[in-house]
């Protein structure tokens, strides 16, 4: 088991082994935020925020509204492609990229999306820059391309 925690420690995870390989994201946002990815499915991820486990599988978990001690920047693709938004569709592909409230690491991103609400196959994103270098030895660097802007 791997445990890792934001800078101030109050959130924390527990993944069951390393991630495949690590991801630099360069999309729009996870270029910004600097984030290193290691993709888990829900069911494998632990996460403690504050002192009270919250399974990634909860519903709350991936609802619009973030646990007390998140705070989240939801990407918007219609924005981001400069497209008219639809009324009421939350487009598709939108994540809530988490942060923790008091000392502001990028800590997850997570499917908002009414379908991925709990949904337990659902990929969930952790920073893998809120592990131990020790624990990542030997995993896979990958860096995915990027709009470049
Ligand atoms: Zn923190
Ligand atoms: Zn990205």
């Amino acid at each position: 088991m791997i445990t890792s925690a934001c800078h101030c420690g109050r959130v924390r995870f527990a993944v069951p082994a390393p991630p495949p390989f690590r991801n630099e994201c360069r999309c729009t946002v996870c270029y910004k935020y600097g984030a290193n990815w290691g993709y888990y499915q829900k069911t494998d991820v632990a996460i403690t925020i504050d002192g009270h486990a919250t399974p990634a599988t909860d519903p709350a978990f991936s609802s619009t509204t973030p646990l007390p001690g998140l705070a989240y920047y939801v990407r918007d693709v219609e924005a981001e492609k400069s497209l008219p938004p639809t009324p009421g569709k939350v487009p598709r592909g939108n994540l809530a990229f988490a942060r923790c409230v008091h000392c502001g690491c990028m800590t997850h991103w997570v499917g908002i999306m009414p379908d991925y609400a709990g949904d337990p196959r659902q990929r969930i994103g952790i920073n893998t820059r809120l592990m131990s270098e020790v624990d990542l030895e030997g995993v896979e660097q990958k860096t995915s391309a990027g709009p470049l802007k």
